[in-house]
């Protein structure tokens, strides 16, 4: 059996007035390169690669330089020919673009490679060690309808705050970083006053801060019971981050824009985080992400893996969460100690919510790990057609 044929995707769903931003961007509409490889003999897999960056350059790395070691091989190879497309793109290639191309041809080949034997991702990887996996609400992005400061903006964040938890969430994260200290802080106080003290609040800056203003958020946070503070300073500024987690008793988690076993390895022993947040789409896809998750046992780190994109990216992220042990094993694992969890964006995407035949449903606060073979969801391909801007293919006879 071989691969024989590469299709990749580039698709965009405009999201209108809905627009929201983060610290660093505004997103207007939603994105996603999809990655599907055909055998011979007509299995068809799917991945997705990269997550907020541009979807073409993705899809050029994969047609243009990397194709010609994947067209022909088995389904069967997808360590070896990740280590193939690495080494042979290297020395150009360490992070970004090269590596978010790797990421989604290794998440298609894994989903073939399971099909091949009619078993998950998650069981040839070594089994699962959950079935279900709790789920944390990303939203209180900023909205670009209004102005942030207004009542009806500290209103709304209220009602966005009490619909998370009546629709069954109990770990909530919001955007900090755009706006003053003292004026994200108000934000953080409503939504922490709208849900109560029993639901878990993570704050998320997108490394928005310098070091001493990113201590001086990091105090407020302490203040206001704050589960983790995620990317405080740029990624690059390792010493920052170490200097951070000294400095604050609150847990850093990071990782979202580093890449590979290598750059997470510089991360954990230079003990930059307590929270190590992959993203299967743009680390390295699965071969590398168990190599991250054996990184971080090793170091006493916590995984839970960013999810930002379509429905495949959350499949993949299920698979991989499905493997992550507990850090430490305990006889009662629980989230935001020693118990991973899958990041649920709630903003507006329909590339998330319409492009697989089975959606994803929240089920008393968790989503279900998928246990078909491969990644275990079925692409509904209308979908695809209706937000399609680019379509390109390499094959072989
Ligand atoms: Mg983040």
């Amino acid at each position: 059996m071989r691969i024989t044929k590469i299709t990749t995707f580039v698709l965009k769903a405009p999201i209108g007035k809905e627009r929201f931003l983060s610290s660093q961007a505004v997103f207007s509409e939603r994105t996603s390169l999809l990655v599907r490889l055909e055998t011979d003999t007509g299995l068809v897999g799917w991945g997705e690669g990269g997550q907020y960056g541009p979807a073409e350059p993705v899809a050029s790395v994969i047609h243009d330089v990397l194709a010609p070691w994947v067209l022909g091989i088995s389904p069967q190879t997808p360590a070896v020919t990740w280590e193939r497309l690495y080494t042979a793109t290297r020395d150009f290639g360490q992070k970004g673009t090269y590596v978010e191309a790797i990421s989604g041809l290794d998440i298609a080949h894994w989903d073939l490679f399971g099909q091949t034997l009619g078993v998950p991702v998650h069981v040839l990887l070594g089994g699962a060690f959950r079935d279900r996996v709790t789920a944390y609400a990303t939203g209180f992005y900023y909205r670009g309808d209004r102005p942030f400061d207004s009542p009806e903006t500290l209103d709304a964040l209220e009602t966005e705050a009490k619909g998370y938890v009546d629709a069954g969430f109990r770990v909530l994260k919001a955007k900090i970083g755009l706006l003053s200290i003292q004026a994200d802080t108000e934000r953080l106080a409503r939504i922490r006053a709208a849900v109560g003290p029993d639901v878990a609040l993570l704050t998320d800056a997108n490394h928005a801060y310098n070091r001493a203003t990113a201590l001086r958020m990091g105090r407020a946070l302490e203040a206001l019971d704050i589960g983790w503070f995620e990317e405080p300073v740029v990624p690059e500024d390792r010493a920052g981050y170490r200097e951070l987690r000294a400095a604050l008793s609150i847990p850093i988690a990071g990782g979202e824009s580093e890449f590979t076993r290598f750059g997470f390895r510089d991360l954990f022993v230079e003990r930059c985080v307590d929270i190590a947040q992959p993203d299967t789409c743009s680390a390295g896809g699965f071969t590398e992400m168990q190599r991250i998750i054996a990184l971080a046992a090793a170091h006493n780190v916590s995984v839970v893996p960013h999810v930002w994109g379509s429905g495949i990216a959350v499949a993949a992220a299920l698979q991989v969460l499905a493997v992550i042990p507990w850090q430490p094993f305990t006889f009662n694992p629980m989230p935001l100690q020693n118990e991973p969890m899958v990041e649920f964006d709630r903003n507006p995407n329909p590339l998330r919510d319409d492009l697989l035949q089975t959606p994803f449903v929240l089920e008393d606060g968790t989503l279900r790990i998928p246990d078909g073979p491969g990644l275990g969801v079925q692409v509904n391909e209308d979908v695809i057609a209706r937000f399609l801007v680019e379509r390109r293919e390499s094959h072989i006879d």
